[in-house]
């Protein structure tokens, strides 16, 4: 067939060139953040299609995301310049094999209408199997058994080929429980997700004229991101490619990132021993960022050992250095990158206008978008969070606020619908009937109503309870709506800074605060108890989120300040079109690319986080210097990096220290500002820290540990520890400290020696002590065991 014009291939540099047009035999590109790598794998799709080697539906190309998908789909689109039939097997992992599956189910026992499962349902059907083994959920809590079959599958084990080394997982019934809970979803004709890469890997290994039809089928192989593919992905691969062998897998160990979620860089490393004869391209030269962002990406991984060590080189001009900029706290970097985002987007900053879109926040943590999303709602900077729902839209965060406006406004019917069952109190469709009723009978508020109701009798029984006891509640918390800082003194209209704060501090409130009130509306509601007695993965998340909401009340006068926010801000931001910031983790912003981006948080117990620094090894924290590495070459011209002195938890001061990555950091590649809100303004402060060791100490010597507010706050927290939560009402969660643990981990205990996680409640952690038992124990006194 004649070739057709390739304009797509001029663009390319001739490394690119040579994995486009080497169309046979196995092709590895291997090579470093904004190589050209997904741009070269996108062009030898095109290329495959253009010179007619392969029809569209015969190309398979993986994508790590649904996202990257998309886009490789519209540039194939876009650099054909014409519609070609049919499009190739372009998708990630999960998607691609859901499709196979349907169409060979019932050669694993399904049929091909099978339901996919999510992480609650899955959850649900394994308690199940837990309680009818007669376990108890609280000693071996089912997400523990979950978090074990995920693994099993990840490392593409059946039941049958669980290994013996692994037979003592959960109490010794893991094995079993795991067969039980294979049977039971074939009866309940379901998967859950990590089934539907076993299943295909076991439909390949036992049923070869299955496997033959599709190594046929695909002559032609494409992966991204390949050094995030696990086990079970890779057998799957290796299988498919075993026919034509026309295999080309692009990846950068570098940014190898999902290690946590049973990822094997050595898949990569292993490339050219499973493909003999594979060719490899190395590509050096980065096409993204300026010599100083790659500069400082570098400074940082070198800290990694092992590493296959590329060098990457680029023909940008120098640019500016890579921002460091140290804050007092959480908020304080939050209004910072609001006003730098503005001031870019205005072009003040000494360069032309930036859009919104061209700017990105990448956090280490998603509870850290709290912060930026209401300081961006306050101040009207459209914004979008990438890979979840934006913070005051989330289910815990509105049925939160449901509780809040209906102790202000206790008219608020829609709010008492929202969460009238919500903890479950019995309360169904009927019984909310009568309420309604009762409520138009007598022309009032549906809690009113409900008021009516359990007086008159209509709602008996364990409901009727429930229902008196939130209407109580309701009357009790609005009776506490106070303006808690009308006595202090402090003008409460008035923005409140870090003064007021201070005031704040030394006096105390007259009464109790908006914040305990809302605490207190969030446990004595049995809300806070709902999340915590919740063993779905996503629950932490969520309280954390919920400790989030408490803290955003802190800026606030009273409960109603605040609500009325909210409601302000909620609407001017439902609008979709229009330029925005984006905000995402640094896990979703693999592959991605944006001109200005900010990565705040750069604190020790943050990033790296807390769980990664316990650990013996050092291969937690080489996977977070790899998110660090990702996070810096997202960049393509400036990149800002900061840190803040304080995080606040309920009011209560924990400082941090910046984090170690800082320090590696080559300093000719950094400049070090000093947020203008200290000194009285003014940037480009680098040096002012006089005689410096390090950028790290120059960072924070030039910033906030230096500054008379750091100090006098410093010095007055440790006299008078603010707003001391009651122990009867303890919501507060040390979450960092919990979440450094998973169920299942071995621990360390100074009195009670070594023991395993068994369960996770509030900031405790129920541990099963080789010698002293079962116990439960704080968090914070438990280390992660050195072996
Ligand atoms: P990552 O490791 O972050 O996934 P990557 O190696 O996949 O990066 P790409 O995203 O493909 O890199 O490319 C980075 C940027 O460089 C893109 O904007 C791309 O368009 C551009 N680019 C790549 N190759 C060239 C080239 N030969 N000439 C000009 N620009 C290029
Ligand atoms: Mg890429």
């Amino acid at each position: 067939m004649a070739a057709r014009p390739s304009p797509y291939l001029d663009s390319l540099n001739p490394a690119q060139r040579e994995a486009v047009e080497r169309l046979d035999g196995p092709v590895l590109m291997l090579a470093g953040a904004g190589t050209g790598k997904t741009k070269a794998l996108t062009a030898r799709i095109v290329h495959l299609l253009n010179t007619g080697r392969a029809r569209p539906n015969e190309i398979l190309a993986v994508t790590f995301t649904n996202k990257a998908a998309r886009e490789m789909k519209t540039r194939v689109g876009q650099m054909l310049g014409e519609t070609v039939e049919g499009m190739p097997w372009l998708g990630t992992f999960h998607a691609i094999c859901v499709k196979l599956l349907r169409r060979h189910a019932e050669l694993v026992e399904l049929k091909s209408n099978f339901t996919i499962l999510d992480t609650d349902d899955q959850l649900r059907l394994l308690k199940q199997l837990v309680a009818a083994e007669g376990i108890d959920d609280k000693r071996w809590p089912a997400r523990m058994l979950s978090g074990i079959i995920d693994d099993w599958k990840n490392r593409a084990l059946t039941p049958e080929k669980v290994p013996a080394a692994d037979a003592g997982a959960y109490n010794h019934k893991g094995p079993k429980l795991y067969a039980a809970y294979q049977a039971r979803l074939r009866e309940l004709n379901a998967v859950d997700f990590g089934d539907l890469l076993l299943h295909m890997v076991t439909i390949f290994q036992t049923h070869g004229d299955v496997l033959e039809q599709y190594q046929r089928w695909f002559r032609y192989i494409l992966v991204d991101e390949y050094q995030d593919t696990n086990v079970a992905q890779y057998l799957w691969l290796r299988l498919l490619a075993a026919g034509h062998r026309n295999i080309c897998c692009v990846g950068d160990d570098d940014q190898s990132i999902y290690g946590w979620r049973g990822a094997e860089v050595g898949n990569i490393l292993r490339f050219e021993k499973d493909f003999p004869g594979a060719h490899v391209v190395r590509l050096e030269q980065n096409y993204r960022s300026t010599p100083h962002i790659l500069a400082a990406a570098s400074g940082v991984i070198k800290g990694n050992q092992g590493r296959l060590g590329k060098e990457l080189w680029t023909e940008a001009e120098d640019g500016q250095k890579v921002r460091l900029i140290g804050h007092w706290d959480g908020d304080e970097e939050a209004r910072w990158v609001g006003e730098e985002i503005e001031a870019l987007q205005r072009g003040t900053r000494g360069q032309d206008p930036v859009s919104l879109d061209a700017m990105a926040i990448l956090v280490r943590a998603s509870h850290q978008m709290r912060a930026f999303e209401d300081r961006f709602l306050t101040i009207g900077l459209p914004y979008r969070v990438i890979g979840g729902p934006r913070f005051y839209e989330r289910m815990e965060i509105r049925d939160a606020m449901a509780y809040f406006r209906l102790v202000v406004s206790p008219d608020d019917d829609l709010a008492f619908e929202r969460i009238v069952n919500t903890p479950k109190r019995g309360l169904g469709d009927k019984a909310q009937q009568t309420i309604q009723v009762a409520a138009r009978a007598n022309g009032v508020s549906l809690l009113d109503g409900a008021r009516i109701a359990v007086d008159k009798g209509l709602i008996k029984g364990k409901g009727g309870a429930a229902l008196r006891e939130l209407a109580e509640g309701l009357a009790r918390w609005s009776g506490k709506l106070r303006g808690p800082l009308r006595e202090s003194g402090v003008d409460a209209d008035r923005v409140i800074d870090d003064e007021d704060r201070a005031v704040r501090m030394e006096h105390g409130p007259a009464e109790i605060t908006h914040m305990e009130l809302a605490e207190i509306i969030l446990d004595e509601s049995g809300y806070t108890a709902m999340w915590q007695n919740d063993k779905t993965p996503e629950a932490p998340g969520r309280l954390e989120n919920l400790k989030e909401l408490v803290k955003a009340l802190e800026g606030f006068e009273n409960l109603q300040g605040f609500l009325e926010h909210v409601s302000l801000i909620m609407d001017n931001s439902t609008e979709d079109a229009g330029e925005k910031v984006s905000i995402m983790t640094l896990h979703a912003a693999k592959g991605l690319e944006f001109p200005a981006v900010f990565l705040p948080g750069w604190e020790d117990g943050l990033f790296p986080s807390q769980r990664s620094m316990d650990e013996s090894g050092v291969k937690g924290l080489e996977e977070e210097r790899r998110l660090a590495y990702v996070g810096i070459t997202r960049a393509e011209e400036l990149c800002t990096i900061s840190f803040a002195a304080n995080r606040r938890v309920f009011g209560q001061w924990q400082s941090s220290l910046p984090s170690r990555f800082i320090d590696e950091l080559p300093e000719d590649h950094v400049e070090v500002l000093t947020p203008p809100g200290l000194y009285g303004g003014g940037y480009g402060a680098a040096g002012l820290g006089g005689a410096s060791s390090g950028l790290e100490a120059r960072a924070a010597e030039a910033n906030v540990y230096n500054s008379p507010g750091w100090r006098r706050l410093q010095a007055r927290a440790a006299e008078r520890p603010v707003s001391q939560p009651k122990e009867s009402r303890t919501t507060v969660i040390d979450l960092e400290a919990v979440s450094a643990y998973t169920v299942g981990e071995r621990v360390f205990h100074q009195k009670f020696g070594y023991g395993a996680v068994v369960g996770i409640e509030g900031d405790k952690l129920e541990i099963d002590f080789e010698k002293a038992g079962v116990k439960k124990v704080v968090a914070r006194f438990i280390m992660a065991a050195d072996d």
